[in-house]
């Protein structure tokens, strides 16, 4: 990966990285990690909406060839998937791990080892799925991982359902950021996810993230170092809301954002109980929302 070298790194030759551990760890006491604010004592293992207590719980680990050719290269992504969610949309395509919260309890070394693992095996990045009930486990088991040569790319593969105070501190150690933003109609994201705020916590969310990480970069093989990519799962039936999300993209975020606009939607989870999610999305539903890309320019990646 050229010479490019990980922001935790610096943080950490700087004192940065044991600050930020202490800071996170602190808010577990009475849990305001996320905009759920549910202010439980994690430390004692009260369990708020993310229904996770002290320790992370890891569903599993591998070199991942399924995400985005930027993350992937030649040797694939190292994705952690976290169990639980702080989100917990009724659709979720990985309902066992995000709501049923299927997985493992993992400590600090585990974690750390296991990002060891997917570096030694070649991984261009270590890519945290569903970190934002997680953050303070991540830092501490980062902070294990530099110390036994962790050197590659750090990706947060997130909601976008984040609070500004944890993205603070994730400043300087998080390489890439990957958020969805999934809904634009408040009335939606209560109805899909028990967030009546998402779409205002999103946008506020993932413009930090661009303030902090700036566009895509990637090194001369093609693969991503830094920077920030949007997620988008195409909805049926609601392709006003992608618009508007486009445009939002587009205008308050940066027009060379990159953008992924993903077609995969199919009914799981409780989706058969809402009448417009029971269906999967059209190909000319999704064929629509790549020409309203195409005509706001929008960088589609994939
Ligand atoms: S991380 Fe979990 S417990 Fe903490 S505020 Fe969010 S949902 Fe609640």
């Amino acid at each position: 990966m050229d010479d490019y070298i990980p922001k935790y790194i610096k943080e950490k030759q700087q004192g940065g990285l044991l600050k930020k551990i202490n800071q996170a760890s602190s808010l577990l006491a009475s849990c305001t990690l996320c905009p759920r604010q549910c202010k439980v004592d994690r430390t004692k293992e009260e369990k708020g909406y993310c229904s996770t207590g002290k320790n992370a719980l890891v569903s599993s680990f591998s070199a991942h060839f399924g995400e985005e050719p930027q993350l992937v290269g030649d040797h694939g992504s190292g994705t952690i998937f976290f169990s639980n969610c702080n989100l917990k949309c009724i659709f979720c395509q990985n309902y066992d791990i995000s709501v049923r919260g299927m997985g493992q309890e993992a400590d600090d070394e585990k974690i750390a080892s296991i990002m060891l693992h997917l570096q030694k095996i070649g991984c261009h990045n270590i890519n945290l799925v569903t970190p934002s009930h997680v953050v303070p486990q991540i830092l501490k088991a980062l902070n294990i991982a530099i110390d036994h040569g962790l050197n590659i790319p750090l990706i947060y593969n997130c909601s976008g359902y984040e609070s500004i105070d944890t993205l603070c501190l994730l400043n300087n150690i998080i390489d890439i950021y990957m958020p969805d933003f999934k809904f634009w109609e408040p009335d939606l994201s209560k109805k899909y996810c028990h967030s009546r705020d998402y779409p205002h916590i999103a946008r506020k969310a993932i413009k930090e993230m661009h303030d902090q990480v700036g566009n895509l970069k990637v090194d001369k093989s093609g693969v991503a170092c830094s920077g920030l990519i949007v997620r988008h799962l195409v909805m049926p039936g609601n392709l006003d809301g992608t618009h508007e999300i486009l445009k939002f993209i587009k205008e308050k975020i940066s027009p060379q954002t990159s953008v992924n606009l993903m077609s995969q939607y199919h009914p799981m989870g409780d989706a058969d109980k809402i009448k417009e999610l029971s269906t999967p999305l059209t190909p000319e539903e999704f064929r629509t929302a790549i020409d309203m890309a195409r005509r706001l320019n929008i960088e589609i990646i994939r």
